[in-house]
């Protein structure tokens, strides 16, 4: 068989015309391969030991070609293979039109293997290839393709973009209106998919305009198969009818065998579908012979079902469910399942019509059952698609909701470290701090305690008279000044009194014993002024070998007497210096505090003054005396000025009680004189 072909090819009196010829002979087998499959495929077979070792771009329209004439045929395995050398070709020589092209026959080939998603992924490959070439039928092929994908997905608006773009393509081709007709075909399908009628008719109509403008006998087919197509959605069978009756005659004149078939199958329903049962039995019939002899299985079982339901339509039972049972055989072994449904819907309602419910409701019940197989493939397709894709979203979900944990726990981790940091370093502060704050106030407390020690040592220092310890004058003057005015005459028969005591010759002791035997004479009188006064008397040293001082209460007639206990303490202890023993003498001058003169009370100072006129008085009464005065009799004048000018002279006025106590009168036996 091989050994004939190659005889025949070799000789072939075209080849002898070279090149030119054999790319013609080409083009017209290429153009015959979609429409008489069969009779290109015979052709090209003879080709192939010329082809071996022809030209690259005849050689890959070859390989092209004849992978279409195989598919056509139904040879999807060596259609496949030519198809791959194509690929493996373009790419090993960088040649993109080959590869474009064998990828192109693969994607269709896959498609007829209902590999759709390899198929897809072929075709938007193809057309990635194609644009990269400038080989416009090329380009418009490999577009066809994708926008053919695209509708498969049911992803419409791209598929007609798609087809779009490759119409635009089509129209630039300038030799050849192939690709435009192919596209516009493709389009129609499309549209035919949509339900968009009017655009499907108006698509057709350019179709079979430049079909026609071709006289190409296939693409006039294809064009008045969609004008069919089109007419039988719409119910328009009268016109549907005539389409097919040309389109038969068209393919019948070409031989194209499988497409006589198709269409004496599709005559024979158009005449089912308006319930002509004799002329469909007629085609039916017609169309199960051309099917037979094209080897088109699908053709086949179509026409069974038709020839059956027409028979039934006749009411002949047996036969038609025969034939009936005998197309669907077919489908069942194809595993075409939708198809079978349909054709057990038409069956049941054929056997119902001609009378047999029993075989109505078999079929019924396998349409029921096969549905419901459908469905559960369908709803279990479905439901682990969602699974896989709920699977999916759930592990991504998972992921990004585990990053986000992680995140949080990180912000929240760093969060409670600084926490803890800032909490540490106010710990360590609060405790420097504090510990400071408690030496500074330790330092403070021990600064405040000397303070005050020094302040209580500055007060009593400023307060004393450093020789004797006594108050100082200064210390008096700040008491008076805060308690005179509180003073009052007391009503339970007590008085107030100052006491103005100086040292009788002291000068005479400094200057025969020394100054520092002065000073001890000085010491020991404050020594023995505290013997003889209570400690709630104030005593004071007034001033060099003076001496004040204040006795708060005593009896109002007790002065002389304390006027006297002072002389004698005084007198009756005699100082001491360097072994050598110093008698001391002091005279004594008094008076009440608070006094009043005409009913104004005197003030301290002023009293301190009388006084002092009185000391003068007992200085002239020859010391170791005190002289006081007591108080003002009535007569007395209203004001101290002529008093203090002359104390004796107000005293022989009788405007003073005066009271003269000598130092050497036994204490008990003290007098009081009265001038
Ligand atoms: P009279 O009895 O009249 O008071 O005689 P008198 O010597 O005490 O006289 P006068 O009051 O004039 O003398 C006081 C003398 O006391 C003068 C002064 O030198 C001396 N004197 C004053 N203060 C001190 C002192 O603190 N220490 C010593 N040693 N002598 C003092
Ligand atoms: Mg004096
Ligand atoms: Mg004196």
């Amino acid at each position: 068989m091989r050994a004939v072909c190659v005889a025949a090819v070799l000789l072939c009196p075209l080849v002898a015309h070279g090149d030119e010829a054999q790319a013609r002979r080409l083009r017209d087998i290429g153009a015959m391969a979609r429409f008489v499959p069969d009779e290109a495929s015979r052709r090209l077979r003879a080709m192939e030991w010329e082809m071996a070792t022809a030209p690259a771009a005849l050689r890959t329209d070859f390989l092209y070609h004849y992978s279409t004439a195989e598919r056509g045929i139904g040879d999807l395995t060596h259609a496949l293979t030519l198809a791959d050398q194509l690929v493996t070709y373009g790419r090993r020589n960088h040649d993109n039109v080959a590869l474009a092209k064998g990828l192109i026959g693969r994607a269709n080939t896959l498609y007829l293997r209902e590999e759709l998603a390899a198929s897809h992924a072929t075709a938007f490959e193809a057309e990635r290839v194609a644009l990269t070439t400038d080989d416009i039928p090329t380009k418009v092929l490999a577009t066809i393709a994708a926008g053919q994908s695209f509708q498969e997905e049911g992803n419409y608006p791209e598929a007609l973009a798609k087809l779009h773009a490759a119409i635009d393509m089509a129209r630039h081709v300038k030799d050849d209106a192939a690709p435009l007709a192919s596209a516009l075909h493709t389009l129609v399908q499309l549209y035919l998919n949509t339900g968009d009628f009017d655009k499907g008719w108006e698509a057709q109509r350019e179709a079979l305009a430049v079909a026609r403008q071709m006289a190409s006998p296939g693409y006039i087919a294809t064009a008045l198969g969609d004008e069919f197509a089109l007419a039988v959605e719409q119910k328009a069978f009268a016109r549907a009818r005539h389409a097919l009756f040309e389109e038969l005659a068209l393919e019948r004149s070409i031989g194209a065998r499988q497409m006589v078939a198709t269409t004496l199958v599709n005559l024979s329903d158009c005449y089912l579908k308006e319930g002509r049962f004799r002329e469909a039995q007629t085609y039916a019939a017609q169309a199960l012979e051309a099917a037979l002899d094209a080897r088109s299985n699908n053709d086949v079982a179509t026409a069974r079902v038709n020839l059956g339901q027409a028979l039934l339509g006749q009411g002949h039972l047996a036969e038609g469910k025969r034939q009936v049972e005998a197309g669907l055989a077919t489908y069942e072994k194809q595993g075409d399942k939708p198809e079978l449904l349909a054709v057990l819907r038409e069956y049941g309602y054929a056997l119902e019509l001609a009378g047999d419910y029993k075989g109505a409701v078999d079929a019924y019940n396998r349409e029921r059952k096969l549905s419901s197989e459908i469905f559960d493939e369908q709803r279990q397709k479905a439901l682990m698609e969602l699974q896989q894709k709920y699977e999916a979203e759930n592990k991504q979900r998972r992921i990004d909701a585990l990053r986000q944990e992680n995140r949080a726990t990180k912000a929240e981790l760093d969060n409670r470290r600084l926490h803890q940091r800032i909490w540490w370093m106010l710990a360590i502060v609060f405790g420097l701090a504090s510990v400071v704050v408690g030496l500074l106030y330790r330092k403070v407390r021990r600064a405040n305690a000397e303070l005050e020690e020094k302040n209580q040592q500055l007060k009593r220092q400023g307060a004393l008279d450093p020789l004797t310890l006594l108050y100082n004058r200064r210390h008096f003057q700040e008491f008076m000044g805060r308690t005179g005015t509180e003073r009052r005459a007391g009503g339970d028969g007590t008085v107030g009194a100052l006491f103005l005591l100086d040292v009788d010759r002291f000068k005479d002791i400094n200057d025969t014993l020394g100054h520092a035997a002065g000073d001890a004479v000085l010491k020991t009188v404050a020594h023995n002024l505290r013997l003889a006064l209570r400690e709630t008397d104030m005593i004071v040293r007034w001033g060099g070998e003076e001496f004040l001082v204040f006795v708060p209460a005593v009896a109002r007639d007790g002065l002389d007497e304390v006027a006297l206990r002072i002389l004698h303490g005084i007198s009756s202890h005699a100082a001491e210096h360097r072994g050598t023993r110093v008698p001391v003498s002091v005279s004594v001058g008094f008076a009440p505090f608070p006094v009043a003169l005409g009913g104004t009370a005197l003030t301290w100072e002023q009293v301190v003054n009388l006084a002092d006129m009185a000391l003068y008085q007992a200085k002239a009464r020859g010391r170791n005396c005190a002289c006081g005065v007591l108080g003002f009799p009535d007569g007395a004048p209203a004001t101290l000025e002529p008093i203090e000018r002359d104390l004796e002279e107000a005293w022989r006025q009788g405007w003073v009680d005066l009271s003269v106590v000598p130092g050497d009168v036994e204490y008990s036996t003290a007098v009081r004189s009265r001038a």
